[in-house]
């Protein structure tokens, strides 16, 4: 007779399955790979959420905090941009201004701008 548990636990080094609670997008992550979340994975009040979706939501918030529906159209498109490049700048700054730009699919000049607006004087 096995002693089955209802939820199957992962034996240390066996690889979990993580599914994005934004777009259900599944990774598999062996823990105690020195995170807990696959690469690039955060975890926010009990939802994992992918590096897409982290971006996604940066950008949402960004547009949110500026009032949402009332947000014009172009305003909306620089807000977001804005938002994915502070968010690749937070999430790695040690990286080029050119990797930056290329994760957020921004120009270096946005970078360079928005790294100079984050800097402490
Ligand atoms: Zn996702």
């Amino acid at each position: 007779m096995s002693t089955a548990t209802k939820t199957r636990a992962a034996k240390k080094g066996e690889p979990v399955e993580f599914t994005c609670a934004r777009c259900e997008v599944t990774s598999r992550w062996t823990q105690g790979l020195g995170t807990a979340t696959p690469p690039n994975w955060v975890k926010e009040k009990g939802l994992y959420y992918c590096l897409a979706c982290r971006r996604e939501r940066a950008m949402e918030q960004a547009v949110e905090k500026a009032g949402g529906e009332r947000v014009s159209t172009a305003d909306r498109a620089k807000l977001r941009s804005a938002a994915v490049v502070d968010f690749e700048l937070a999430r790695d700054p040690d990286r080029t201004e050119g990797e930056i730009a290329k994760a957020a699919r921004a120009s270096i000049g946005a970078v360079r701008k928005a790294r100079r607006g984050r800097r402490p004087s």
